[in-house]
């Protein structure tokens, strides 16, 4: 079983800041920025591309409430899914990584292709 379905069913914990029936959102436990937060459906879904649309619009209003939560929704926010090897995914889980509380950069994150393609 994954960490983040062992979080679902309570066998690890975590600081949890929103939950409904379907999705859960709790704080990372190595923050990169001032708040980050990550949501994910409480099925176990893999990956974002394999993610079925309607739980995406389901999904949506949810990451919503909790920028909201967060006071987050006025100054903005960053919402990152990483898909796969290439994409850096750790946990095989759907999460979105919500970050926030300062005025965030846009990172270089793959530093030759960048430079290829200028
Ligand atoms: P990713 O690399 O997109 O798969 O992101 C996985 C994220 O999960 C990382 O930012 C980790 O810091 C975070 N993480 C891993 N284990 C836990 C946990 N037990 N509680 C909270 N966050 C976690």
């Amino acid at each position: 079983m994954c960490i983040f379905c062992k979080i679902v069913n309570g066998e690890m914990s975590a600081n949890k800041v929103h939950e409904n029936e379907e999705f859960l959102a709790f704080h990372d436990i190595f923050p990169k920025a001032p708040v980050h937060i990550l949501i994910i459906p409480k099925e176990h879904i893999p990956n974002f591309q394999q993610t079925p649309p309607e739980v995406m619009a389901k999904m949506t209003p949810f990451i919503q409430e909790v920028a909201k939560l967060m006071e987050l929704d006025e100054n903005g926010y960053r919402l990152i899914t990483n898909n796969g090897p290439d994409g850096g995914q750790e946990v095989p889980h759907l999460h979105f990584h919500m970050l926030g509380g300062t005025k965030l950069r846009w990172p270089q994150m793959a530093e030759d292709a960048a430079k290829k393609a200028i």
